[in-house]
């Protein structure tokens, strides 16, 4: 990954945040901006995952090339540096993804781009590092095809996904590669086979998530969805996969996420209710924009704002204003075990910032 001006500007911007939140201050709304901004830029998806409802969507209003780019500097006017994650539905089904990256990388930007692989063949892979993305992840549920293929819901997927991981270590380039994969009863009993095939593609790492409700963007789902969830492990699969996962780790096998991400991962499984009661979550850090561009602080909230306002600052400090820390600080989800909602410490940000030194 190349090194740049605006990591650094974000790692600071990020820890200044944390220490602003922390210190609890009322200086904390006039000067606290997010550091990152997640982009949906299609609600439309190719595969039809179980755990996602996102696929369901048939409406769709997806933003302009032009819109989007727009959007992005409008938001550079607003927050300087920051971090823009491209994601969908699946991003790359719209045609115009190279040129979205371009333009981040004009305004300064770090890129990351999220997809299921579907479309990674040899010339799209090829363009999408060819255009300076920073980071690319891809989905991988399973080192199994059939279990991929089942839970993704559409046959092939796992073979296209793995192959266009293995065409890009044949290109030079400077983006960091990534596997993410969501925990669940399907691949716990086989997590150490599966983490070190994905060790085996050459990977820069491995992203892991926690199951929660199916994905869309509203906090309705069912209480007892857990219950009903085929995909939900027993306590003793979830202990016993963390236990594994965390000694890999210990081994080297680039997990991503903190040792302490990984405990809450484990005390989550073991008791949701518990867990959701104890942890608050990092909402406030991203601004997420939607493929209409409405403007949310988590995809469960209601918007405060749209990318056409005219003052998006103004719309930000206000709804700060409403006491949201709180609000978010006593929000019972149980999406805070998840990498973009998990509340990591100064001290794990500070790692993070040097360990993205490091490795650029
Ligand atoms: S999880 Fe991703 S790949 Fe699966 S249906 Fe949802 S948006 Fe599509
Ligand atoms: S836990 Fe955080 S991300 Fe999840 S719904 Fe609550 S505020 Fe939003």
């Amino acid at each position: 990954m190349k090194f740049s001006k605006n990591t650094i500007c974000i790692g600071v911007h990020k820890v200044t945040n944390k220490l602003f939140k922390s210190a609890n201050i009322n200086l904390y709304s006039r000067f606290y901006n997010p550091a990152q901004v997640s982009i949906d830029i299609t609600n439309k998806c190719c595969l039809r995952c179980v755990h996602c409802d996102f696929w369901k969507n048939t409406k769709s209003h997806d933003m302009t090339t032009e819109k989007i780019m727009e959007s992005l500097s409008r938001m550079k006017k607003f927050l300087g540096c920051y971090h823009l994650t491209i994601t969908g539905g699946e991003p790359l089904l719209r045609d115009d993804v190279c040129e979205i990256i371009s333009c981040a990388k004009q305004l300064g930007l770090s890129a990351t781009l999220i997809t299921n692989g579907f479309f990674m063949d040899e010339e799209q892979t090829k363009n999408i590092v060819g255009s300076g993305l920073d980071k690319l992840i891809v989905s991988l549920d399973s080192h199994i095809p059939d279990v991929h293929d089942e839970t993704r819901g559409r046959r092939g997927c796992f073979e296209r996904a793995v192959a266009g991981l293995r065409n890009i270590r044949s290109f030079k380039h400077n983006t960091g590669v990534y596997v993410q994969t969501i925990l669940m009863k399907t691949n716990l009993s086989s997590v150490e086979e599966m983490l070190i095939f994905f060790e085996s593609l050459g990977v820069d790492g491995i992203i892991l998530q926690a199951l929660w409700k199916n994905l869309n963007y509203s906090l309705e789902s069912a209480p007892d969805w857990r219950a009903k969830s085929l995909l939900w492990p027993t306590i003793e699969e979830s202990e016993k996969a963390l236990d594994t996962i965390i000694r890999l780790k210990t081994r080297g096998v680039p997990i991503h996420n903190s040792f302490k991400q990984l405990s809450a991962i484990q005390s989550y499984y073991a008791s949701p209710d518990k867990f959701n009661g104890m942890f608050s979550c990092d909402t406030g850090e991203t601004v997420k924009i939607d493929s209409s561009g409405n403007m949310r602080l988590c995809y469960a909230m209601e918007p405060f704002a749209t990318i056409d306002d005219a003052d998006i600052g103004d719309a930000w400090k206000g709804i700060l204003r409403k006491d949201i820390t709180q609000r978010i600080n006593s929000c019972n989800m149980g999406c805070k075990a998840l990498n973009c909602n998990y509340m990591y410490s100064t001290y794990d940000l500070i790692l993070n910032l040097i360990e993205e030194i490091r490795y650029s």
